[in-house]
């Protein structure tokens, strides 16, 4: 029979999938000898099976989760329920992949009115025994019977005024004791059902609690973020309590063996003194450095630094350790994995390679590529951080700077951020319920909380800037507004945050590029040694191109040239030549355009000196060129010699019920091979230049977009070569070229054999290949693409991952039938999937030569082509 329940002493670090994150962890410490408190995992498969029994626990789970619970009762010399020394358990959710906040968690379960007696008989304390109890029945209201937690901070902090009391820790037994009371009945009124007295139904309900927060909204928007897979499940955690809240030398913290912030290799916590961990990582009191631990209880700090150092060598990564003192004795209730911040994580696998403790393998698959977003992000600009005005500071929660409009409720943070504002989301502190707010701004500022509260945790998860435990702000979330000493600041207000310092400014201030260095470089020449994909850019101004180059591009993959033709100087000269009315006055336009094409091509040959640069002639439909509103219609009549209507009825000729689909790409070129003529010069004629002036050898890289048919081909290369030829000619000198196509339309991935024939080269072009395979317009599907999402028909949106069973398979056989044409074609892919690591990891499993992407995508794309070469060598 299948085994749902595990004791910590049965299992181990390599039983993640079964036991989660969390229940793996506790099983290897308590194998490794560390003070763990005991307990149980109900597995993963129970999570699953539940939710497949109707959402039922079913007799044979029961069972065993009793089973354990005598095993428990054995270790621990308590029982549970009991009247004089009763057992008190933890109940919390432990998914394969951390969750920070995501899921719910119960503490004290197992009191009643009676055990609540045993536990300040054997504590011989009476007012801790009934804080407990308040506080499990709040929890288990919370959780499992969903009454809402203000509903009882309401009767609590109604008791402290009545009582004209200022902290938790004043209220006596009795005021609890009515607390206790006044909660029952909160939860009889609200819940409708009566407190469960016994104490095993109140185990399985939390269990069935736990299992059914896999699937809370916040859960699933957490799973979204980070590509956590819907059927994995949670198991849960059950485990007896020690205390950190039985008085002065008792306490709880979390600690991390590394900063997170930035990597340093120093032990960075907190603690509490007298409370229970949920006070730390709620973020409800502001906890102090864990130093201070050093002087309060020296022999349990000595202890808890050696479980750090124990924890770090054994797991080989910086930990996250929350633990408990209960009356001087040390306990272990968790470690995994810290999250950190791409600073942090490229310093820290850099650091631990030097150290001898990992690999330089295993240092590149420590850091997400994603995660290089974050450093590759603009920071403030200095000049105008002088002029700015700190008006408080809070803790450096999580590196970045952000500027923006306060709002202070998540709603209001998602509802400004669709309207396109920039949105600081300003709260007293955050819970997993703000989960949409924070992804909707570019900052996060607290007023209370550590280091380790949510929010801090949160945002660093996400590379967000945020700035936590701003303990002067007085907010008002009612009136909308924020008091900071003598200013006030209301809903709308701009302020900027500094992640790294903790400083919150008024007012906007510009962000300027960040800048690269030590270890990052290191890393990231590790990187390149193992991947096997070239990363080129897609850059079309020397500008773009100098920062992809700086970001290590290795050439530029795709440089559009209709950028070129927008310019301001250049787009009269442009609509001349759409407006011509014979082949004369177009090749005259074509003529003036000639010399500024050709200078385009020479700056951008100038950034890249020697490496391949690939031109893709133009390719939109001309109409985008022209005017639509009636004002500019008559205007530009005005200064083209042309009449209002002559224009106005070339305007609706080019007008195109599909554009898309319409006469755009090579398709023009059949119609006006004059235009790709031009470019064709100018780019040879740049060539030339480039070897002639400078000195250079360029070997340009020209590519004809949306060819559909081998002979569609055929007849515009024609063309091109003959042109090559009048420019090689007349130089005197030789120029070596490719000449090959963009692999964007279906039918040219079918019939790849043939068009093999006539291209040197094949680059994908995955927008618009997504786009014909699925039918979906790439500038509409953005308006229903969500539904898809959230009703699961679609696990990513496949205009930003590939699609492998659909546009994948059409890649796949265009690769083959291409080598079988020609073993050597080049391979390329340019569309926005060349920045995005599953795709990339898809394009070294196709075995293409390149990836091409936008300049700031460069460092991720050379990064996850490393990992997918680690992953799968060849
Ligand atoms: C593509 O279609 O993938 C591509 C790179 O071309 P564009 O986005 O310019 O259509
Ligand atoms: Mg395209």
């Amino acid at each position: 029979m299948k085994k749902f329940v595990h004791g910590f002493s049965e299992g181990n670090m390599g039983m993640k999938a079964l036991l989660g994150g969390k229940g793996a962890n506790l099983a290897e410490m308590t194998r490794i000898g560390l003070p763990v408190p005991p307990g149980f995992t109900v597995t993963t498969e129970a999570c699953n099976e539940y939710y497949q029994h109707d959402s039922q626990l079913w007799q044979n789970v029961k069972d065993e989760i009793f089973q354990h619970l005598v095993k428990l009762e054995e270790a621990t010399g308590k029982q549970f329920g009991n009247a004089s020394n009763p057992l008190l358990v933890s109940v919390r959710s432990g998914a394969v992949f951390s969750m920070p906040g995501m899921m719910d968690t119960i503490l004290n379960l197992g009191l009643n009115d009676e055990s609540v007696i045993g536990l300040a008989k054997a504590t011989n304390n009476e007012r801790f025994a009934y804080d407990s109890y308040r506080r499990f029945i709040q929890m288990f209201g919370d959780v499992v019977l969903d009454v809402k937690k203000y509903k009882f901070d309401t009767i609590l902090e109604k008791r402290k005024i009545e009582k004209n009391l200022e902290l938790d820790v004043d209220l006596t037994p009795e005021d609890l004791k009515y607390l206790v009371e006044e909660f029952k009945k909160i939860i009889a009124r609200e819940a409708g059902i009566q407190f469960p007295q016994d104490v095993k139904k109140q185990l399985l309900m939390a269990v069935e609690a736990v299992f059914k927060s896999w699937n809370n909204p916040r859960a699933k928007v957490y799973r979204k973020i980070h590509d956590i897979p819907e059927h994995l499940g949670t198991a849960v955690n059950v485990q007896s309590m020690v205390f950190g809240n039985m008085g002065e030398t008792s306490g709880t913290g979390v600690a991390f063996t590394r900063n997170p912030s930035n990597g340093e290799k120093k032990l960075f916590g907190e603690f509490l003194l007298n409370a229970q961990g949920e006070d730390v990582v709620a973020g409800i009191r502001t906890p102090q450095p864990i130093e201070a631990l050093r002087e309060r209880m020296p022999e349990a700090y000595q202890r808890f630094i050696n479980v750090t150092h124990l924890l770090e060598n054994h797991y080989k990564d910086m930990q996250d350790i929350e633990f408990t003192i209960e009356r001087g004795e040390l306990y272990i209730l968790q470690t995994r994995n810290g999250k950190r911040t791409t600073l942090a994580a490229i310093n820290i696998a850099v650091e631990m390679v030097s150290e001898g403790l990992i690999s330089q393998k295993e240092a590149i698959m420590r850091v997400e590529p994603q995660q290089l977003d974050q450093l590759l992000h603009p920071t403030f600009d200095k000049e105008e951080l002088q002029r700015a005005e700190v008006i408080t500071t809070g803790l450096p929660a999580s590196s970045g700077a952000a500027s923006g409009k306060i709002y202070f409720t998540p709603e209001d943070a998602v509802k400004a951020s669709n309207s396109r504002e920039r949105v600081i989301l300003v709260r007293h502190e955050t819970s997993p319920e703000d989960i949409e707010g924070m992804v909707a701004s570019v900052g996060i500022l607290t007023a209370r909380g550590g280091m380790t509260s949510h929010a801090a945790v949160v945002a660093r998860g996400m590379g967000k800037c945020c700035v936590a435990g701003a303990g002067e702000l007085k907010i008002d979330e009612a009136a909308k507004t924020v008091r900071v000493r003598e200013m006030l600041l209301k809903e709308g207000d701009y302020i900027s945050l500094n992640g790294n310092t903790g400083e919150v400014y008024a007012g906007e201030i510009k962000t300027q590029d960040p800048q690269l260095s030590g270890n990052f470089e290191v890393f990231m020449n590790w990187a390149d040694q193992y991947r096997k994909l070239r990363v080129r850019t897609n850059a079309d101004t020397p500008r773009d191109t100098k920062q992809a180059k700086e970001f290590g591009a290795e050439g530029i993959g795709l440089c559009r040239t209709e950028h070129m033709f927008f310019e301001e100087t250049r787009i009269p000269v442009v609509r001349r030549m759409i407006l011509a009315r014979n082949l004369g006055q177009r090749k005259k336009a074509l003529e003036q355009l000639l010399p500024m094409q050709r200078k385009d091509f020479i700056d951008i040959f100038e950034v890249m000196g020697a490496l391949p640069v690939t031109i893709r002639l133009l390719d939109p439909p001309l109409h985008e060129f022209l005017p639509h509103e009636e004002e500019d219609i008559i205007a530009l009549a005005e200064t083209m010699e042309i009449t209002y209507h002559e224009l106005k009825d070339i305007v609706n000729d080019l007008h195109e019920f599909n554009p898309m689909l319409g006469h755009r790409g090579c398709r023009l070129a059949v119609t006006y091979p004059e235009i790709y003529q031009m470019q064709v010069q100018a780019i040879m004629e740049a060539a030339v230049h480039m070897k002639e002036v400078k000195g250079v050898t360029v070997k340009p890289e020209i590519m004809v977009p949306l060819v559909g048919a081998f002979k569609e081909l055929k007849y515009i290369k024609d063309i091109i070569v003959q042109t090559i030829e009048e420019v090689i000619s007349e130089a005197g000198i030789q120029i070596e070229y490719m000449i090959g196509t963009m692999i964007e339309v279906p039918r040219a991935a079918i019939t790849a054999d043939e068009i093999a024939t006539e291209a040197a080269f094949f680059s994908f072009g995955t927008n618009d290949l997504t786009q014909m395979t699925y039918g979906f317009s790439r500038d509409d599907a953005g308006s229903f693409i969500k539904e898809y999402l959230d009703k699961v028909l679609l696990e990513k949106d496949p205009f930003q991952r590939i699609d492998r069973n659909g546009v994948g398979k059409l890649m796949k056989l265009a690769v083959e039938l291409g080598r079988k044409t020609k073993p050597d074609i080049k391979l390329g892919i340019c569309g926005e999937h060349g920045g995005e690591p599953s795709s990339i990891e898809f394009c070294h499993l196709l075995n293409l030569d390149y990836v091409s992407c936008s300049p700031f995508r460069v460092p991720i794309a050379r990064l996850a082509a490393a990992q997918a070469a680690l992953r799968h060598p060849q």
